[in-house]
């Protein structure tokens, strides 16, 4: 009892501290953070297993569910939507010129965080003076990159907006082509900050079923091409199928392509929207680009898990987040 007194004679005055209520762009930004918590982990989680994979072990480690030793470094997926999640911070929507010298000095400070080549490309050029889209547009002779590095950093942006789906699609848009020139590089953003918004709102309303609701958005404004054929065949693949059928007709994003990484991102999220962990194993047992897979469904599943059933041993195991 007496330790309880002198306890309470050093506390506060509740009645003496006011607490400010949050702000509409707190509130946003606590959603974008829990995104980008679920992307870094799924991130850090993904990319042990290209090791595993060489060392051999790598379908006992999946079905003993057996995590890898920690520490968990995260990647470029991760670098990059922290950058996201700070333009919005500081803005309140996606401002290009901020992002590319937010990626630019990002990269220049950590390069060896597993960017690709068109990335590193883009990002060198932005830091020594280019302007992203002159950056952007070079790659690829030109045609740009339609790569899954806008895809992977959408899930924030998503989160951020969840209230209205068209801002959703129109910043994700904006983030992508800061390095992303091909319209294809942008579908990928598109589809999965649509279906990050989706997951927010569905998820919100309790309504069953909202992971099939995440892909039908996604559908809904995802523009023409590949990456949409591809949700589209990913709303129609049952969730009973295993992971190599369902690899078979969504890809594994071993192309590091937004087509063949997306549609499998968004089915694996869909079918584990009950559990963050269920979700990280499916989808690392697809292989392919499996930092990028995973940080997709962490960014997307975390959202409808919420923060406390994030698992803390995971969050434990990785690194830090910087932001
Ligand atoms: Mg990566």
């Amino acid at each position: 009892m007496s330790k309880m007194t002198s306890k309470r004679s050093t506390r506060f005055d509740a009645q003496s501290v006011t607490i400010a209520p949050e702000s509409d762009r707190q509130r946003r930004l606590r959603i974008a953070r829990l995104s980008l918590d679920g992307l870094s982990l799924g991130d850090a989680f993904g990319e042990r297993f290209f090791g595993i994979e060489r060392h051999g072990g790598f379908d006992t480690v999946i079905a003993d569910r057996a995590l890898p030793a920690g520490p968990w470094a995260w990647t470029d997926d991760t670098a990059m939507a922290g950058c996201i999640v700070e333009t919005l911070a500081a803005h309140g929507h996606v401002n290009q010129d901020d992002l590319a010298k937010r990626f630019a000095s990002c990269y220049v400070a950590e390069p060896d965080r597993g960017y690709g080549a068109g990335a590193r490309a883009a990002l060198h050029a932005i830091h020594e003076g280019a302007s992203w889209r002159e950056a952007a547009g070079a790659l690829f002779d030109g045609q740009g990159s339609m790569g899954n590095g806008g895809a992977m950093r959408a899930g924030p942006i998503g989160a951020f907006f969840a209230d209205d789906l068209d801002v959703a699609a129109e910043e994700a848009r904006l983030s992508a082509q800061v390095t992303h020139a091909h319209p294809e590089g942008q579908a990928g953003a598109i589809a999965v900050a649509v279906a990050a918004a989706q997951t927010v709102q569905v998820h919100s309303n309790r309504a069953s079923r909202f992971g099939r609701y995440a892909i039908e958005a996604a559908i809904e404004y995802t523009p023409e091409g590949a990456t949409r054929a591809g949700l589209i065949r990913a709303l129609r693949l049952p969730f009973h199928v295993d992971i190599a059928t369902a690899v078979v007709a969504l890809g594994n994003g071993s192309a590091v392509i937004a087509a063949d990484t997306v549609p499998l991102a968004l089915w694996c999220a869909a079918r584990h929207t009950d559990r963050f962990e269920d979700a990280m194993w499916t989808t690392v047992s697809a292989r392919g680009d499996r930092d990028t897979t995973c940080a997709i469904v962490g960014s997307l599943v975390a959202l409808a898990v919420g923060q406390a059933r994030l698992p803390d041993e995971w969050i434990t195991r990785r690194e830090r987040l910087p932001h």
